[in-house]
């Protein structure tokens, strides 16, 4: 080290250079309605029929002509009784048509009566005792969808309500991105795999492994497919040896540890002897280091290993890097704007994302430990507050907070 420190990278520009990076995969997979959840629509999904297909009943009553109740107290007969899942014939002249919830409205009829607001009145006759007004409890034809347009556009991400959507309008399968290709492994000597070692047996200096299941469980949550490579001995022979391995056949290789410049880092030389690497201190707490490179073909991101840093680096750039490669058109999160209930006294360099949850009085309460190994944190948290750099907070402040529940889906 030269004693000079190296400048800090703003998240935004590193962000914006990673993306610059993420041009959309090739390939299209057909699945099944069923399993789309979380997978990236690649082309626009145009309806060719009208939703609902033909005006129907909201209501279980009776469809009439409004011109014919002019008064309370009319007495009609019921000509025809139409279900839903019936076909309609036309109204007769003078006479309502029972009908029920989804079942088509008959031509002629012009609203329908709820059967709250009719008596029956001898076989077959019913006496209106509210006088309709036009078109009330009728559902019209296109009113959700209407024939041509575009129901969900390339670049959604599916989720339940549009995969409802597009089952709506026929689709059993639909056309998504390909799955990102990914390769996983943490590095580090001091860690051991839960399973192998029972708690008590642990020797001193060692520590299980956590960043491994949260990172292949946040990749799988974004439609990867993880290869687990495991543990890398912190060597730099082992190091590039899994790198040649992980940079065949996969999109992205995805580290965790050993990214910083110590001599027991190795990540960097193994990078840099095999491709391209940016070693980038990005100006956010927790998270300074992370690196971007190229092993092959495929991308490389290193994550530093503080499982909090690892968490939300990956949150915040590995996240919309894997969208994009996807294809999908959301990809930064949304913020909120709530109420601090805390104070934050003491302004750092370097932007900071707090971990806080929202409290039952409209508020954000802080978790008290702030420190990139606790994991805790995130847990007890439901979203990061997004602090500038060099802010404090006083308690009522509006902060910018962003829910897990937008990072974590
Ligand atoms: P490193 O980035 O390799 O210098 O690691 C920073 C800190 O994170 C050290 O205290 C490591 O023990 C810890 N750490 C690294 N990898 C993991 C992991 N996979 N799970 C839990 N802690 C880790
Ligand atoms: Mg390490």
């Amino acid at each position: 080290m030269n004693g000079t420190r190296p400048a800090l990278r703003p998240l935004d520009d590193a962000l914006a250079e990673l993306l610059g990076h993420a041009r959309q995969l090739e390939g299209v997979e057909m699945v099944s309605t069923f399993d789309a959840d979380s997978r990236v629509l690649v082309s626009d999904l145009v309806s060719a029929l009208q939703v609902p297909p033909q005006d129907n009943s909201a209501m279980d009553g009776y469809a009439v002509r409004v011109a014919e109740i002019a008064d309370e107290g009319v007495t009609l007969p019921v000509s025809q009784r139409i279900a839903a899942g019936n076909a309609a014939l036309p109204l007769a002249p003078g006479s309502v048509a029972r009908i029920f919830t989804g079942a088509p409205v008959p031509p002629g009829a012009d609203a329908i009566v709820m059967q709250e607001d009719v008596e029956t009145a001898g076989d077959q006759q019913v006496r209106i005792v509210r006088v309709p007004s036009a078109g009330q409890w009728i559902r019209r034809s296109g009113e959700d969808v209407t024939r041509g347009a575009v129901v969900l556009a390339a670049g959604e991400r599916l989720s339940a309500g549009s995969l409802g959507l597009a089952a709506g309008i026929g689709m059993h399968q639909l056309p998504v991105s390909r799955r990102p290709r990914v390769a996983l492994f943490s590095t580090g000597d001091e860690l051991v795999m839960p399973g192998t070692i029972a708690p008590e047996a642990m020797k001193p200096g060692t520590i299980y492994n956590s960043n491994r299941f949260f990172l292949s469980t946040l990749l799988r949550k974004l439609g990867c497919d993880v290869t687990d490579m495991g543990i890398v001995p912190d060597q730099r022979n082992a190091t590039i040896a899994a790198l040649q391995e992980a940079s065949r056949a996969h999109d992205l290789i995805l580290t965790s540890g050993g990214v910083s410049v110590g001599e027991e880092d190795h990540i960097k030389p193994a990078v840099e002897a095999l491709g391209t690497l940016d070693l980038w201190q990005i100006a956010i707490k927790p998270g300074k280091p992370f690196a971007y490179g190229k092993v092959g073909a495929a991308h490389f991101m290193g994550l530093p290993g503080n499982p909090v840093s690892s968490f939300v680096t990956f949150l915040l750039l590995v996240r919309p890097f894997l969208l994009k490669l996807q294809g999908a058109t959301q990809i930064a999160p949304r913020p909120v704007m709530v109420p601090a209930h805390f104070n934050w006294p003491r302004a750092d360099r370097r932007r900071e994302f707090l971990r806080a949850r929202r409290n039952d009085a409209g508020g954000l309460d802080l978790f008290p430990n702030q420190s990139s190994g606790v994991l805790t944190s995130v847990v007890w948290g439901d979203g990061l507050v997004d602090t500038a750099a060099g802010r404090t907070i006083a308690h009522g402040d509006l902060v910018a907070f962003i829910p897990f529940s937008d990072l974590l889906a």
